[in-house]
């Protein structure tokens, strides 16, 4: 079934009774070209565009849950390029521009909404940095603008400008960041892919990888052996758990995120807005409510769930930027499973299985590059070489020395 207003007026008038399901509830079948093992974003996006760019047929998903049930529909939505480095830039601008067209391609309302993405800083040496990164941008064809302290008076007056601790002395804004219906991208891609054939294998979990004289045979799962050709991972926060089934040890810790959602408000923040002096980041749902959050909780965890004194670190980050949000009553918060890799970047690349590929690593900025992620990790499994966007997100980086280190933080997982 095609979307459009006429299929929603003509189900509208026989009283909404004849929608059919957005996907099918596949089987698994005994044999694949390509089995993708993780549902979230980036494993759907992988299998859609493995069909639709690559022709790719034969590709299941195997998800050990629901489509949806992963830090995809966990995530705090927000999509931007504003990255510093020369390996990262190209790809988050290519994933930006496939947000851009992702709606009328999938023909799904993804919701995506350019709103801007306002980074404000708070010290001399902090607008330098920003200037630094904004030139980066603009050399890579990307859009950066350096606000002034009126400027940015003039799109958020509500801000705390004069705080004695973190005056806010201005900020670099991407106009074409903003953010993205999180679920509706699962939904989307689950629905685009399984209209190419693709089966979206619900409820059922990966407990093996088969491996024959060093090359994948397939994986093994709680509905039975399912063979196949090549074999991606796309895990998230489970990738080492999943990755060491194939014997492999991954330069990845898994950390807890949460995030926060408020009661709903008349529309008050613009745009997404982030405080420079600690780590608070906040947007407005198009529901009202002032959804938020800020670090990870900084210990290892395989649970969906945070505890208190992250909660209080988050809120007294809002409090120092915009202190109407005390008044605010707070209705809802989860938690998200990190896969925090040792510099702060993806991994995109072969294994040194025969057959066996990994997409992992995304930390906490793996949604706004689910697109690129999935058009590159389908352009290896379909060629077996990286895609140009996506070249330094090897897994040998990190013996090698060739860190993608956008934050400059170190082998430290949990500050990146
Ligand atoms: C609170 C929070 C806020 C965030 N905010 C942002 C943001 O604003 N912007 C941004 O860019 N990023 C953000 N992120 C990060 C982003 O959500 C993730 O990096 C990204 O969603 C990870 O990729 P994914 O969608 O494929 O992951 P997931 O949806 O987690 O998919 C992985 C899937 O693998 C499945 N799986 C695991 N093990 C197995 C197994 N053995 N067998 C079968 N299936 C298995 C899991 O069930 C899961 O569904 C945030 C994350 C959180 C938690």
């Amino acid at each position: 079934m095609r979307y459009s207003i006429l299929s929603v007026l003509g189900h509208a008038l026989a009283g909404n009774r004849r929608w059919t399901p957005a996907w099918r509830d596949a089987a698994p079948q005994p044999h694949y070209d390509v089995v993708i093992v993780g549902g979230g974003g980036h494993g759907l996006a992988t299998a859609y565009y493995l069909a639709k760019v690559h022709g790719v047929r034969r590709v299941a998903v195997v998800e050990k849950g629901y489509i949806g049930g992963g830090n995809v529909g966990r995530n705090t939505t927000i999509i931007r390029s504003n990255y510093l480095l020369p390996g990262n830039i190209p790809f988050y601008e290519w994933s930006l521009k496939l947000w851009e067209g992702l709606e009328q391609d999938i023909n799904y309302n993804a919701m995506v909404s350019q709103r801007g993405v306002l980074n404000l800083y708070h010290s001399d040496a902090q607008r330098d940095a920003f200037v630094r990164r904004g030139n980066a941008m603009r050399l890579h064809g990307v859009d950066a603008e350096l606000l002034d302290v009126a400027a940015i008076r003039r799109l958020a007056p509500f801000l705390d400008f004069d705080n004695a601790r973190f005056p806010i002395r201005g900020g670099l804004l991407q106009r074409r960041g903003g953010t993205v219906r999180h679920d509706a991208v699962a939904w989307g891609y689950a629905r685009a892919a399984d209209r190419l054939g693709v089966d979206i294998v619900q409820n059922c979990e990966v407990t093996g990888i088969r491996c024959d004289h060093g090359r994948v045979a397939g994986v093994e799962t709680t509905r039975g052996f399912i063979g196949a050709g090549r074999v991606g991972l796309a895990c998230a926060g489970n990738s080492s758990r999943v990755a060491a089934m194939a014997g492999l040890r991954l330069p990845i810790e898994s950390h807890v995120l949460q995030a926060f959602v408020s009661e709903a408000l008349k529309p008050v923040i613009p745009c997404v807005i982030t405080f420079g002096a600690g780590h608070f980041y906040v947007s407005q749902s198009d529901k009202g409510g002032l959804v938020f959050g800020g670090d990870i909780d900084g210990y290892n965890s395989y649970a969906q769930r945070g505890n208190l004194p992250t909660v209080e670190d988050v809120c007294e980050g809002g409090m120092a930027l915009m202190p109407f949000i005390g008044r605010v009553r707070l209705l809802r918060s989860w938690g998200g499973i990190m896969d925090m890799s040792m510099d702060g970047s993806p991994i995109i690349d072969r294994t040194p299985v025969d057959g066996l590929y990994l997409n992992a690593g995304w930390c906490y900025g793996g949604f706004k590059a689910t697109p690129a992620s999935g058009w590159c990790f389908a352009h290896l499994l379909a060629r077996d070489e990286p895609h140009p966007v996506a070249t330094a997100y090897r897994l040998d980086r990190f013996a090698a020395g060739r860190l993608v280190d956008e934050k400059g933080q170190g082998p430290h997982p949990n500050r990146h």
